[in-house]
């Protein structure tokens, strides 16, 4: 049974209902009374003279990287394990001091494969939420190069900007996730003979901005004011993480593969050892190549990692465990109107079963309990009586037989 979690300031123990904010670390809260205290302190120690770290200094080595990011992602270890460094890198090398001799170190932008709703978009999430760093999320399917309909590349860092309320130093040590990279592929292999306007032209529009330049930005975005003063944003330091399913491309990995390792053995391993299940294991720069996003591109997001389909096993965890997790913020919600939610572990296996069933992965989890619930939160708000809500199967299967969702496996 999923129980109530009972969060309170680790310093004063406040219960997080008695509070404004509750800000997580790694090992515990904090909430806004004692940030207040701790600002009187601080100013007390330091004669008003403190200046916050910079967070190219404070940030936390890899392996504290992947234990915060357990704590909101379930299973990915080894998208983790690469994200914590790449991360890590990043800021290593934002916290270089420039100097000609110097070896310089390149930028770690990072390229995410896996299936949708396999938590891509959340891991760039966490981490944005992690480092306190400005984060913003674009689409790559409605950019298009200038001069056409849809939006300019420069849309993504008037997202940003928005997201670091114009500030624009913050802005520029902000994380960018780019979703559906897959989808400006180039449609064939040979390079654009007529003009490809959703897919080479926008790869090369986007490369100016992974390369690291300045970039004027309309505040507002779009190019309906076209009167408004453009802001000057430098992309050196912004970290990209882009995210694609990129459908199909296991077959390149295989005949990668096949070519390699028929007759020997390919860096260790032989044409038996290949785990062909999980293929999108042993994925490539070059396949993404092959799959077409331009050189160019591929040579800018250089570090490659590859997110598991997610196992009922997984799903059922992502349903309880991560300090988000859905079942706690519905208790949350329950719990503002002073009514207790619990459920079954029947209930919640049905959950995560009509989401395999319907193909829908950790993305239909939500949908499904909210056709189960949503009965229950229109009536019970009204009801003064009623202060608890336990959810069985036979609940669950009842409410769900109702709802318009269950009519979705026509469709599916
Ligand atoms: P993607 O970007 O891969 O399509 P998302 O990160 O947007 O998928 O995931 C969709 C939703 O599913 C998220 O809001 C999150 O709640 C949940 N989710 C997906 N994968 C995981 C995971 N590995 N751990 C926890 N939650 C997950």
């Amino acid at each position: 049974m999923a129980g109530k979690k009972d969060e309170r300031c680790s310093f004063c123990g406040r219960p997080k209902s008695e509070t404004t904010l509750l800000v997580s670390g790694l090992e515990g809260e904090i909430c806004n009374f004692c940030i207040d205290q701790a600002k009187v302190i601080l100013d007390e120690e330091t004669g008003g003279q403190f200046q916050p770290p910079d967070i190219e200094k404070s940030v936390l080595k890899p392996a504290e990287i992947k234990s915060f990011l357990d704590r909101y992602v379930i299973g990915q270890d080894e998208a983790k394990k690469v994200l914590a460094v790449a991360v890590y890198n990043h800021y290593k090398r934002i916290a270089q001091k420039f100097d000609e001799n110097e070896v310089e170190i390149e930028k770690s932008n990072i390229v995410l494969v896996g299936e949708t709703g396999t938590g891509k978009t959340l891991l760039a999430q966490t981490i944005a939420r992690m480092l306190h760093v400005p984060f913003a999320i674009a689409d790559a399917t409605v950019l298009t190069e200038a001069g056409y309909v849809g939006e300019d590349v420069e849309s993504i860092l008037t997202r940003l900007l928005q997201a670091a309320d114009y500030n624009v130093a913050a802005a520029e040590k902000g994380i960018i996730f780019i979703d559906e990279i897959d989808k400006i592929a180039r449609k064939s292999d040979n390079p654009s003979i007529t003009r490809d306007v959703s897919g080479e032209g926008v790869q090369q529009a986007l490369l100016k901005l992974l390369e690291g330049s300045e970039v004027n930005v309309p505040p507002q975005g779009g190019r309906k004011h076209p009167e408004q003063k453009m802001i000057s944003v430098n992309t050196k330091n912004i970290l990209f993480v882009a995210g694609g399913a990129f459908q199909g491309i296991d077959k390149h990995i295989a005949s990668r593969l096949r070519t390699n390792v028929v007759g020997y053995s390919f860096a260790g391993i032989n044409d038996k050892q290949i785990d062909k299940e999980n293929i999108l294991q042993y994925i490539s720069p070059s396949d993404i190549r092959k799959y077409g996003l331009i050189p160019e591109i591929v040579g800018r997001l250089p570090v490659l990692t590859y997110l598991n389909p997610l196992s009922e096993e997984a799903l059922r965890r992502i349903l309880v465990e991560p300090k988000n997790a859905l079942t706690k913020q519905f208790i949350k919600l329950f719990d503002m109107d002073e009514i207790e939610l619990t459920f079954d572990d029947d209930a919640l296996k049905f959950v995560v079963e009509k989401s395999m069933e319907f193909k829908l992965g950790a993305r239909g989890l939500r949908s499904i309990m909210e056709a189960i619930l949503i009965d229950a939160m229109f009536e019970l708000p009204s009801k003064r009586r009623t202060k608890k809500l336990h959810v069985t199967l036979d609940y669950a299967e009842s409410k769900f037989s109702n709802a318009s969702i269950a009519k979705l496996k026509a469709v599916v």
